[in-house]
């Protein structure tokens, strides 16, 4: 199996620049005259720009930019960054279909489990998914968290004590700078009943760059530290997407993979397989699939569910077992597995089970 292959850089652009995520973050193309540096945008993706430009932010790191087929308004990448008029065509879709808001005890945390919550602890990203679940937020001044909001969402961890797993998100953590990221893991630490501390960030896809030797030293101080990133196709796993991960990895932090099942990018088997096996090989774990959420602007992204239950068996049985992730359906009251209904059922002291050859295969079990 070969290597990874680097992301084209432009030659104009000086290595060490390109390599600097700051840089990355100074440079992400926001309007479609920087996106014509990278291609040729299609009449509707212009149009998608003019029309869309107040409503769902657009940004787009370079990097991630430089994985773009010029040529294929189709290209999976393009389609995950580059608006299109489908998102203005979506009378279904909700503005907050898991009802976080409504879950808050606090701003910006959501609490849907007894133990564990998610903590947006900023609205920006190094780039904006068109599918994004919270695109509500984006980049919405009344969303972001200042320091006393950041505070007071601490001091609300602090007086729950059932509280024993703390996922932050956002936007994305790995926005902040270390300092502020190192500053908060330790509040965070310092609470007795905080056992674990989860991030959830598509910088390692987005803007691998982030993860410098420094941020791996900023998370080892706050052990354990979990991390679960969001590669959605194959050609995502770039050489620079790999060291970022193995990176992490040798600081300690388990890495994992959440994607979502979008049309026409990852829902085929043989896409879906091609990630989920390159993501093992990079020794990261996919752990959920997520079903495209019924959310404002993204008709054109969602899978009908038993396309999805049809890929993920498919898988089974033909791919390590730990390559294959669970198949979700978040909804406002926790997630719920989507799968092949492998059981079959009990016929008297005997369950049925069908194999994935297809068998169906009787296992004395008596009540
Ligand atoms: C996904 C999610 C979690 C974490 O769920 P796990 O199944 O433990 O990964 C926690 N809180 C909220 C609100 C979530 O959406």
């Amino acid at each position: 199996m070969s290597a990874p292959a680097a992301a084209p850089r432009p030659d104009a652009i000086d290595p060490a620049d390109w390599r600097d995520w700051r840089w990355q973050m100074q440079q992400r193309v926001r309007d479609a005259e920087a996106l014509g540096a990278w291609l040729r945008p299609t009449d509707d993706e212009r149009r998608a720009i003019e029309r869309l430009a107040e409503r769902f932010h657009f940004v787009i790191t370079p990097y991630y930019a430089s994985l773009m087929d010029p040529d294929d308004p189709g290209c999976p990448i393009r389609r995950q960054v580059v608006p299109a008029c489908a998102e203005l065509a979506d009378p279904a879709g909700l503005a907050d279909p898991l009802d976080e808001v409504a879950h808050s005890p606090v701003k910006n945390v959501v609490r849907v489990y007894p133990d564990r919550i998610a903590f947006c602890v900023n609205n920006e990203c190094a780039l904006y998914c068109r599918f994004c679940l919270r695109k509500r937020m984006l980049g919405e001044p009344e969303w972001a968290m200042k320091k006393r909001e950041l505070e007071e969402a601490l001091a609300w961890i602090r007086r729950t004590p059932e509280i024993r797993d703390v996922l932050l998100t956002g936007g994305d953590p790995l926005v902040f700078s270390d300092d502020k990221l190192d500053w908060l893991l330790g509040e965070l630490r310092a609470i007795p009943h905080v056992e674990l501390l989860r991030l959830g960030t598509r910088l390692p896809v987005t803007l691998p760059f982030r993860v410098t030797d420094e941020l791996c030293r900023v998370l080892e101080r706050h052990h354990p530290v979990w991390l679960n990133t969001h590669f959605n196709h194959p050609r995502e796993l770039t050489a620079e997407a790999a060291e970022a991960c193995e990176r992490l990895l040798r600081a300690g932090v388990p890495v994992g993979n959440q994607s979502v099942l979008l049309a026409g990018i990852n829902d085929d088997p043989e896409t879906m397989r091609a990630l989920c096996e390159g993501l093992v090989r990079m020794r990261v774990r996919p752990y959920y699939c997520y079903q495209a959420q019924l959310l404002e602007g993204t008709a054109h992204f969602r899978v009908p569910v038993e396309q999805g239950i049809a890929l993920f068996k498919a898988l089974r049985g033909r791919t390590s077992g730990f390559a294959i992730p669970q198949y979700v359906l978040d909804t406002p009251h926790g997630k719920v597995p989507l799968a092949h209904p492998w059981w079959r059922g009990r016929d008297g002291d005997d369950v049925l089970v069908e194999t994935p050859d297809g068998r169906v295969w009787r296992e004395p079990n008596p009540l």
